[in-house]
Order: C-alpha cells, then sequence, then structure tokens
C-alpha cells in the first residue's frame, strides 16, 4: 500500500475534504481507541492507578518526541500545547538577561506570551519572501548576542521553511541558546538537526502528528533547565490526551518519517500547481517549498473569512483563513490557507481548485 492509502485507510472517511492539518490534522483510530481504553481504565481501576499503568506508554512517547527533535527522552515533559510550552519556558527562564531575537514572520500569539513575560525582542534579518538571511544574522549575533534566539522553523500564516540547521550553526558560534517552536515543523520537517545549540524545543500534538488536540510536548536541555526558575506545581494532567498523543507519535515514527515529510513535500507542490493562476488569488510559496501549507492572497478583493466559510457549507472543504494577528509584523493581509496531509491526491486537489473557483465568483 502506498503512504497516501496506508495514511487513508488509517482513519475514518473524511466528509468532504480535510485541507487543515496545520490547524488539526484527522486523527487515527489507533490514536483515538488508546485515549478512550485510557479513560476506561481509568473508570475500572482509578486515575491514578491507570496512570501508573501508562507511564511504559507515555515514556514510549516522550522518547518518540525526543528522537524526532534530537533531544533526550528524560528532557520531556508533556504540555497543553505549544503556547503554554512557551509560555512555561519564559516564566521560568534564568533571570539574567531577557532580550531575544526572531523572525518578523513570527507567530503572533508568541510574540504576545514574550511581551508578557517581559522579553525585549529584535528582529532577525529576512529577505523579500520572508526567509533568513543566514549570513547577516550570523553577523548581528557575533555583534550584540540576545540572551536567546527564538525560531519557528515553519510558520502558520505561510509555507515557508527556515534554515533550521543553518539557524542551529550559528548560534552555536554565537553562544547563544536557540529554542524552536516546532508546532507546525515537528513532521513537516526534519527537527531533529540542530545538535547542542537548540537548547528547547515544543510542538503540539494535533498539527501534522495527528494526535489528539489539548496536549503537546517540551524538551529543554539541562544547561538550561538547571539554570531556569522554579515554577508552581503543575496542575491536573489529561493522561488520556498524552496516551493518544504517545500513539499518535509511534505511528507517525512506524510511517517512516522521511517518507511522510517527502509524501507533504510533494503535497505541497502538487497543491501550489493545481492552484496557479487561478482567477482572484495568487499562491505565495514557491512551487517548491518542502512543506504541506499553501498560503493563498487575494488579488481581486475576495474576502478569505467569507470564502472559508462558502468552502465549508457549500462544499464540505476545511481550510483556514488566517489573518493577520497569526504573524502582525509580517502579514499585511488575510490569506487562505490549505494544508492537506499525505492521504489527499491530485484529484482532490482539483477537486478544491473547482471549489474555490465557484466560490470566489459568487463572493
Ligand atoms: C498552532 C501554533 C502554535 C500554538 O499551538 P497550541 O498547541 O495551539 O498552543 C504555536 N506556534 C505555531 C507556529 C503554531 O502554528
Amino acid at each position: 500500500m502506498s503512504l497516501t492509502d496506508v495514511w487513508r485507510a488509517a482513519r475514518p472517511p473524511v466528509a468532504g475534504l480535510h485541507l487543515d492539518s496545520a490547524a488539526c490534522s484527522r486523527q487515527s483510530y489507533t490514536a483515538m481507541e488508546a485515549a478512550a481504553r485510557h479513560a476506561c481504565h481509568e473508570a475500572e481501576v482509578g486515575g491514578y492507578v491507570a496512570a501508573e499503568a501508562a507511564s511504559p506508554v507515555i515514556d514510549a512517547g516522550r522518547a518518540a518526541f525526543a528522537a524526532m527533535t534530537g533531544m533526550a527522552a528524560a528532557d520531556v515533559v508533556f504540555t497543553t500545547g505549544s503556547r503554554h510550552a512557551l509560555d512555561l519556558l519564559l516564566s521560568r527562564w534564568p533571570a539574567a538577561g531577557r532580550t531575544l531575537a526572531c523572525l518578523p514572520g513570527e507567530y503572533g500569539p508568541n510574540l504576545a506570551v514574550m511581551a508578557a513575560r517581559g522579553f525585549v525582542r529584535r528582529m532577525l534579518p529576512v529577505d523579500a519572501t520572508g526567509r533568513l538571511v543566514l549570513d547577516e544574522a550570523a553577523a548581528a549575533l557575533a555583534a550584540d548576542p540576545p540572551d536567546l534566539v527564538h525560531l519557528t522553523p515553519v510558520g502558520s500564516h505561510r509555507g515557508l521553511v527556515q534554515p533550521l540547521a543553518g539557524m542551529a550553526r550559528i548560534c552555536a558560534e554565537a553562544g547563544v541558546p536557540l529554542v524552536v517552536d516546532a508546532a507546525q515543523a515537528l513532521g513537516q520537517i526534519d527537527c531533529a538537526v540542530g545538535g547542542p545549540a537548540v537548547h528547547a524545543v515544543y510542538s503540539s500534538s494535533r498539527k501534522w502528528l495527528a494526535g489528539p488536540r489539548g496536549v503537546g510536548a517540551l524538551a529543554v536541555r539541562p544547561e538550561l533547565s538547571d539554570r531556569m526558575q522554579p515554577g508552581p506545581e503543575a496542575g491536573d494532567v489529561n493522561v488520556a490526551a498524552q496516551v493518544g498523543f504517545s500513539a499518535a507519535l509511534g505511528e507517525y515514527l512506524a510511517a517512516g518519517p522521511a517518507d511522510v515529510r517527502a509524501g507533504l513535500a510533494e503535497v505541497g507542490s502538487l497543491s501550489r500547481r493545481a492552484l496557479a493562476g487561478l482567477p482572484g488569488w495568487r499562491v505565495v510559496e514557491p512551487v517548491d517549498e518542502p512543506s504541506a501549507i499553501t498560503t493563498l492572497t487575494p488579488i481581486d478583493g475576495a474576502d478569505p473569512v467569507a470564502v472559508r466559510s462558502g468552502l465549508i457549507v457549500e462544499h464540505r472543504i476545511v481550510t483556514t483563513a488566517a489573518g493577520v494577528e497569526r504573524a502582525p509584523l509580517e502579514l499585511t493581509a488575510p490569506v487562505l490557507r490549505i494544508s492537506p496531509h499525505v492521504d489527499t491526491t491530485a484529484e482532490d486537489l482539483a477537486v478544491f481548485a473547482r471549489a474555490l473557483a465557484a466560490v470566489t465568483a459568487i463572493d
């Protein structure tokens, strides 16, 4: 069976077309059943006893997350998502120094967390497409090193892939810790390429890894965690969600990360080819950008919010309208985002292109 067929057979049939994995992928039967079985076990033996029994599964999940991010399993904790992970990290950041460098395309809610935690930000240099310019960044870091660099290798508003390995190399040279938001990157690109310069990396379960909602993970190297300030005790956790996430991580590894990544890159370029030249829209990403996120900018006044709802109501096609708040320092107008997973075919994309043309004509 092809990867497309494997991915498709592993989950319920889709009602319409699901082109929204960057928001929330479709879970597999295995992940859903693992979480449901755990909830059942809680009812049978008690929540705390069930949690102990689930610890091998949870440990396997932490090991899988560590393998995918180039970290150690012992340094991984579960969170309720990416934003929670960043807040946890910055709220306990070592007392000295709160200057941070990031890209203009940084995720808006991350910028809000950084500001709320008292971090002063500066921008790393990018080209006209928003891609990091490494040699200029290296010079800036050497001239005046910030206390950390925060990199989001794939953003929410654009399917551009930032050079994670290159960023890690120049951070290592400048002696600056690198923190990576892998919410969109994990599962789409190889995130285990940063080496020891990556002091922390975090991601969400529900996006490209296709786990349940409301759970994520954070890995912090001991060099950083040993220096972090104490925080409040963690509250209760959704163990069933962690079990489901662990199952999804296991399935992703079993499918072959390199194959899934190649499949996603291919579906990304198929998407951009299918949508090139569609009246009223311009594809933002280079055709062969190795990600499955494709964004469309309206050029004749179409409203992405109205188009998104028209697609759902009239065609049962799920996409995202991404407003400027997703990347307030870079995005100047809302875009329509599609993010198909590896179960999406060229035929599906042709159906989408026709539906988009129909909805745009009405709008
Ligand atoms: C979705 C997303 C987040 C936030 O993830 P949550 O799990 O919803 O907190 C952070 N960064 C990026 C780039 C995202 O796409």
